[in-house]
């Protein structure tokens, strides 16, 4: 995989990319890609990422190995729960205007924690901890209010936080396609904007 040209700028080029990469974890987990000395080298120039991905902090869900990928691949933001906030709205950024960097992915995942946090919070009514993990819970509410309005009383626990997750992304992703500066990109074809789910049990990201 080290063949591949120093910039990649077609979007869609990026996502097969992470698909094939995907796919090799998923067939062959125990292979995972190697960082041999000399691409550390060639690269401490300068990187030339061609994926941000903003993804849950989950210990579970590192983007480098489940992407399959090497050290300088990706550019990547990890907060719990995959929530904004204005320095991973500014990191982004960078990757796309300085980076130069052609595709942005959301990655929420299976069983996510602050997701769950949130949901429980809702319905138990618990006050606000004081903490900035309530920080969390506001960015994640809208989406788990959603899940919990859709899944109705007495829903499958499993099901609502499934589709709270798949909510969340979605308006993570709605969120970014907004911003003014990342929408002028992907108006101009230099960048495409997709959500995805990771599976914490086959390993398979599913792009939305
Ligand atoms: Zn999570």
């Amino acid at each position: 995989m080290h063949e591949r040209p120093e910039q990649i700028s077609d979007p869609e080029q990026a996502l097969e990319l992470l698909r094939e990469g995907n796919a090799r974890f998923t067939a062959h987990p125990e292979h995972h890609t190697g960082h041999p000395a000399e691409h550390r080298l060639r690269i401490a120039g300068g990187q030339h990422p061609f994926a941000i991905v903003l993804s849950c902090a989950d210990s579970r869900v590192p983007p480098e190995l489940v992407f399959d990928q090497d050290l300088g691949d990706l550019f990547v933001v990890r907060t719990a729960g995959q929530v904004l906030a204005p320095p991973v709205l500014g990191s982004i950024q960078y990757g796309v205007e300085h980076l130069h960097v052609p595709l942005l992915v959301v990655l929420g995942h299976e069983g996510c924690g602050a997701v769950k946090a949130t949901l429980e919070a809702l319905e138990s009514g618990s006050a606000a901890s004081g903490t900035a993990i309530d920080s969390l819970v506001e960015a994640i509410r809208p989406a788990a209010e959603q899940a919990l309005a859709d899944a109705g009383p007495g829903a499958d626990e499993e099901h609502r936080l499934a589709e709270a997750v798949r909510l969340n992304v979605a308006g993570e992703v709605a969120q970014l396609s907004a911003d003014p500066l990342l929408a002028e990109a992907v108006e101009a074809g230099r960048l495409r904007v997709v959500g995805a789910t990771y599976d914490l049990h086959d390993g398979a990201v599913t792009f939305s």
